[in-house]
């Protein structure tokens, strides 16, 4: 049995603020939201990351986002786009498969900052990756 953080909140040994869920997968809002509403969306199903788990579990988790969450965010939020995104090894803290699924809204600021100083020059990226 997996011990895992999300594996406790599908248990309910955790709670969490879950705003869908089904057989298969649960979703339920981040603790630490980045826009209001931020969500993420989990397979019930222990699974690492999106190297492991299986593309049947990937296209439905996809389809909930696109058929049933979005039209929530954008009726009851009034959001105006969506981000999702997805970490695997480093920067992903939970290892647990789970989307990101973040409501944007007009003005709302969201940035992925990082300290672009220590970046290597664009045209020796192009070179590595075309040599
Ligand atoms: P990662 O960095 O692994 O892509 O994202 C993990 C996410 O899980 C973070 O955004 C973090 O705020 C969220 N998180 C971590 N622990 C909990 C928890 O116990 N409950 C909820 N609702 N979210 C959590
Ligand atoms: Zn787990």
């Amino acid at each position: 049995m997996e011990e895992c953080i999300f594996c406790k909140i599908i248990k309910e040994e955790i709670p969490s603020k879950t705003i869908y869920e089904d057989e298969r997968v649960k979703v339920f809002l981040d603790i630490n939201p980045n826009t209001n509403g931020d969500l993420l969306i989990i397979p019930k199903k222990h699974t690492e990351n999106l190297f492991t788990i299986d593309n049947n579990t990937l296209n439905y988790i996809l389809e909930i986002i696109k058929d049933k969450i979005y039209p929530i965010l954008i009726k009851k939020l009034n959001a105006t786009g969506l981000t999702i995104s997805q970490n695997n090894g480093t920067g992903q803290e939970v290892k647990h498969f789970h989307i990101h699924i973040t409501p944007r809204y007009e003005e709302d600021h969201l940035q992925f900052t990082s300290d672009k100083s220590i970046l290597k020059n664009i045209d020796e990226i192009y070179n590595i990756l075309t040599k």
